[in-house]
């Protein structure tokens, strides 16, 4: 038997990065939905579509798949009989399946998605959370099955890596979110008469990280944003890490959304602890990489995540210290009140805390989520949490992490 994580984390050289056990195994009959424009050209190329005419192809698919949200070859009308039957024999429109739905209250909905694993018999699942806010809706969506990192204090650090996600299993989270929530007949922005979108803005917050998947995440999230297609402003588009340093100017350069770094500590020593991948890229690196991250700008600020851990990080010392390593860098300062799991070792900080935390970066002139209503809900879901802290559900967790995120 391999060893666990769990052993393997106590053992000398403390592991950083977890390796895939799996690896994705595409179906017989793979599916188009989320593949790029070249893959999409290719796989017309293997069903015999003259290279002359592949763009053209390509685009008029793209068109009922990203504008439409055909679910089936027929309704494709511009494409021959002929060319669709072909096309049908050999691919599908496949999104990623849902296992499970989940709608609360308020309207926030999470969907359980079923990927396909190695084996039949054992499928692999991934989260995917819509959060409906008065002027804009938030789709949370998932890089990796597990992480190949292990934050302390996040839950899906503690899980094995099981794989990357595809780029189309990227994409599909979104295109899947568009037919649950019938959003393909809305538009970008409404007037009067229309009905604006549901699914506005994307964050990659959910399970993984998305630098460690660099290639699928660009390549999915550039179909998210084509501007032909599903149409998403990569300013509405926000990847999260946890500071792959390498990859951030890559992501600059060759994704161009917005960028949003969990920083959870203002000292190497501590940072070491709660993001293990510190020991790799400390701080100053990492600073370093915000500094130069092409296109950030006053109007397009780095985010800046801080999970809120009693006794740990939460001082005003720390809040302090906060403001002085974000100088330099166009920044916000998210706090994200700590969402307890089963066996964790940190509790969230006091809301009094908080608030005091809050304050002393608002006084330094940053946006401060806490101060806001959406903050404040957010804190007061986690008040709730100090009485309820392991009935938490995911749902609830990731639609937090969400909000604070977009607030
Ligand atoms: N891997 C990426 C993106 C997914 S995690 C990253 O780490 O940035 C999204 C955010 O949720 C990160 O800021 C992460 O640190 C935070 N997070 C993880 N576990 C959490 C918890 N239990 N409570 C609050 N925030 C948490
Ligand atoms: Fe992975 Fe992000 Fe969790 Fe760290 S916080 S283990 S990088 S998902």
């Amino acid at each position: 038997m391999t060893a666990s994580i769990a052993e393997a984390d106590t053992a000398a050289a403390p592991f950083l990065e977890k390796t895939a056990l799996e690896k994705y195994v595409a179906p017989a009959k793979p599916s188009l939905v989320g593949i790029s424009r070249d893959a999409l050209a290719a796989a017309l190329g293997t069903i015999g579509v003259p290279e002359r005419q592949q763009r053209m192809r390509v685009q008029q698919i793209w068109h009922w798949l990203y504008v439409r949200g055909a679910r089936d070859f027929t309704e494709m009308t511009t494409l021959s009989k002929e060319l669709r039957a072909e096309i049908e024999r050999q691919f599908t429109l496949a999104r990623p399946e849902v296992a499970a739905e989940q709608i609360s209250v308020d309207g926030t909905r999470k969907w359980l998605l079923r990927l396909p694993g190695e084996t039949d018999t054992r499928p692999h699942e991934v989260e995917c959370v819509y959060i409906p806010e008065t002027d804009r809706g938030t789709l949370c969506i998932s890089s990796q099955v597990g992480c190949t990192l292990n934050c302390t204090f996040c839950h899906t650090g503690t899980q094995r890596l099981v794989r990357n996600l595809t780029p189309g299993e990227i994409a599909g989270q979104v295109v899947l979110a568009r037919d649950r929530l019938n959003d393909w007949q809305r538009a970008a922005s409404a007037g009067v008469e229309g009905e604006k979108r549901l699914v506005s803005n994307v964050v990659m917050m959910g399970m993984g990280e998305p630098l460690y998947n660099f290639e699928a995440v660009r390549d999915g999230l550039n179909v998210v944003a084509d501007g032909d297609g599903l149409s998403l402003s990569k300013r509405r588009i926000t990847l999260s890490t946890s500071g792959v340093v390498p990859n951030i100017a890559r992501a600059g350069e060759e994704i161009g959304s917005m960028l949003a770094i969990s920083l959870h500590a203002v000292t190497d020593e501590l940072r070491d602890e709660l993001v293990p991948l510190n020991r790799k890229y400390p701080l100053r690196e990492l600073m370093d990489a915000c500094r130069n991250y092409p296109g950030a700008s006053n109007a397009r600020r780095i985010t800046f995540e801080y999970v809120m851990l009693k006794g740990i990080n939460d001082s005003l010392v720390d809040a302090k210290a906060l403001v002085r390593l974000v100088k330099g860098v166009p920044a916000k300062i998210n706090l994200i009140p700590f969402n307890p799991w089963p066996g964790t070792k940190y509790e969230c900080s006091d809301w009094e805390q908080i608030e005091k935390f809050s304050e002393v970066i608002f006084d330094a002139g940053y946006s401060s989520p806490v101060r806001t209503p959406r903050g404040r809900d957010i804190l007061a879901a986690c008040g709730q949490l100090k009485s309820a802290t392991e009935k938490l559900s995911a749902r609830e967790r990731l639609a937090l992490r969400a909000m604070a995120m977009t607030g």
